[in-house]
Formats: structure tokens, sequence, C-alpha cells
């Protein structure tokens, strides 16, 4: 298997679907800047899922085992579930995930099942209506994205929530949220606010650290660590000792996880990422579009160009001057 300069493989691909998004979260779109007057890619701009196929058959070929779609709002992409059903047979990818704000999921639920979606991370910041409702920009109620995530679980989804939580805006709503989720058996993942993108006002002291998050939890229920051996893992995991559900620590700003980072990332126009935090990407649809393009030549560029990285943002942060130009979350990926 490939390895980078750091030693770590490359097993997991998220491919952004679209830049475009119906709701305006203010850590990830903020409205006064993703207004009526974006630009954003027109659809001709975006990767064809021809295209995305030869891609991903070279990145299975470079160690590739688990795809999460995401956006953007991937639900927002036309033809999306024969795409999930291509990926599935065409490619026998193990595990296939989206992330989605889950607005529009309780309609759709049904056919990304049959489609061949393993697993969903539904987004949601609170339950309170109105400090939802001006996290997301749109001030829309969590009442469609509840109606989501219970229409996911019976299709027989595994379900996780994201919440990402910010200092005097939605902390409140950590204990509200443990309990709705825990009482469903739906693991609730607690993330970080990050310094993602340019436009997020984003401040250290505005973070709400994993072991806060932890504490506060602590207050009321009884946990257990699930399996803190690895420092490589993304979320650090926890069980209600009741056993009820799990839920997991996101914690890349306080106790960054680079050294597990094995995540390649496709923007919806088919540019390359091999970390979130960064300004460039190799532009692959320029290499896919050419005429003498070879698919055993893509496989040899990708291949090199994993094999020289050494990103490792969250790690360095505090020590980094931050870049001019960071690429946007919505643009990227979650
Ligand atoms: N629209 C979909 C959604 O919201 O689930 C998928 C794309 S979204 C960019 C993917 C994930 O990134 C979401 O769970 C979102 O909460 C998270 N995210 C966006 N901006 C973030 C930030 N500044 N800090 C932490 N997480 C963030
Ligand atoms: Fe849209 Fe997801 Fe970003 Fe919210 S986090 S603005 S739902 S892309
Ligand atoms: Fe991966 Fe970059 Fe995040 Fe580190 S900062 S975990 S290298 S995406």
């Amino acid at each position: 298997m490939i390895k980078d300069q750091l030693g770590r493989g490359l097993t997991d691909l998220r491919i952004s679907l679209t830049d475009r998004c119906n709701l305006r979260c203010s850590y990830c779109m903020p409205k006064e800047i993703f207004g009526p007057d974006y630009v954003f890619l027109r659809k001709a701009e975006w990767l064809r899922f021809s295209e995305l196929d030869d891609l991903v058959a070279a990145f299975v070929r470079l160690g590739v085992r688990k795809i999460r779609l995401t956006g953007g709002e991937p639900l927002l992409r036309p033809g999306l579930a024969k795409y999930i059903h291509g990926l599935k047979h065409l490619h026998r990818i193990e595990d296939i995930a989206m992330t989605t704000n889950g607005l529009r999921l309780a309609e759709r639920a049904g056919e990304l099942k049959l489609a061949g979606l393993d697993r969903v991370t539904v987004s949601l910041d609170a339950l309170d209506p109105e400090i939802a409702g001006t996290m997301n920009g749109r001030g829309v109620s969590p009442r469609a994205v509840l109606a989501g995530i219970a229409a996911a679980q019976h299709e027989g989804f595994q379900v996780k929530v994201n919440m990402v939580v910010e200092r005097g805006v939605n902390d409140g709503e950590i204990l509200p949220m443990a309990r709705y989720f825990k009482q469903r058996g739906i693991s609730l993942r607690f993330i970080e606010f990050m310094d993602v993108g340019n436009h997020n006002g984003w401040k250290m002291e505005r973070v709400v650290s994993g072991r806060e998050i932890l504490s506060a939890i602590q207050t009321e229920f009884e946990v257990e660590a699930v399996d803190l051996s690895s420092s490589q893992q993304v979320a650090k995991r926890y069980r209600y000792a009741d056993g009820s559900a799990e839920f997991g620590l996101i914690t890349s700003v306080t106790q960054p996880f680079c050294g597990g980072c094995t995540r390649a990332r496709i923007s919806a126009d088919g540019k390359l990422y091999t970390c979130l935090f960064a300004s460039s990407g190799l532009d692959l649809k320029q290499i896919l579009r050419a005429n003498d393009y070879d698919r055993d030549q893509l496989f040899g560029l990708l291949s090199r160009h994993w094999g020289a990285r050494g990103d490792r943002y969250s790690e360095l942060r505090s020590q980094t001057k931050q870049a001019a130009h960071k690429v946007e979350m919505s643009y990227i990926g979650g």
C-alpha cells in the first residue's frame, strides 16, 4: 500500500458532489459571504459521474476502501442514487457513507438505501429551534432534520449525528442533544469548532474543547471510554454506562489526530486536496479531460502525489502562520 512522508496510507476518499447548499451555517458558509452574489461552480465545472468512476478506480488501486459523499449538500446533486448504485456495484467499495444536513433525507432515505448507501451522518447543532435556526443561517427548524434522521433509522441505516459546538452559541445544547440521541440509540459526535475556510470568524476562545464537552456530559451521565488505545483515531469514542448509545468527541483543535489522517478529498470540480486546511489542490479534471489521458498515468500521478504528502496542519496550528487563503469547507467537503 502507498504511504505518504509520515507513513500514512490512503484508505478514505471524500468526494464533494457540489459546493452548493440549502443552508448557510455560520461556521461553514456564513450568509454574509455566501449571499446572492456569491459565485458557485457552474454545473459544467463539476466532475461528471463517469470521470469520478475513473478516479475512484485509481484510488481503489491505491488502497481506498471507504468513500464518503459530501459537499456542500450532497442531496442537491442530481443523479445521486444512481451514482451510489454504480459505486457499490462497479467498484465494490466496502463502505459508502454520506454526510448531509438531512433537510431532504426523509423523502430520499429509502431510495438511497436501495442504491447501496451504507451509512449516513446527519449534521445538527441544536434542538432549540431558535439556536438551530441562527446557526444554520436560514432560520430552519430542526424538525425536518429530525424527521430525516428517523426515516434513515427506519430504513435500517446506521446513523450518526454531527454537532459543531461553538462557545456562547450552542454550548447550552450539549446536554439536550446528548439526552435526545442517547434515548434513540444514535451516536452523537461533538465536533470542536474548526478554523476551516476564510470567513467563519474563528477564534480559539470560541472553541469548546472535547474535555469540556465530556465534563458537561458527565454531570448527568456515567460514561466509559470505548477504545482510546490509538491516538490515530479521528473520534474519541465513549459509551453511556447503561449501554444505551455511544458518543464521540472530534477534537481536531485541542487534540489533533494528523498522525492517523488517511483521507484524500476531491472537490466537486475535481481538485485533489490532501488536507482540509490546504490552499490549493491538484487539478485532476484537467488530466481526465486531456486528449492523451491515460489511466496508468493518472495512477502514477496520484501515487507520487500521495507519496510526497507531509500535511499535518492541526498539529502545527499554534506554531505556523495561518495560510493567506484556505480552501472553503463547503467546496472541499467536511
Ligand atoms: N452539508 C453537509 C452537512 O452539513 O452535513 C455536508 C458538508 S459539511 C461541510 C460536513 C461537515 O462539516 C458537517 O458535519 C459540518 O458540521 C462540518 N463543519 C463545517 N464547518 C465546520 C467548522 N468550521 N468546524 C467544524 N466542523 C465543521
Ligand atoms: Fe451547508 Fe453543511 Fe456547510 Fe451547513 S455545514 S452550510 S449544511 S455545507
Ligand atoms: Fe488531516 Fe490536515 Fe486535518 Fe491533519 S489537519 S487531520 S492532515 S486534514
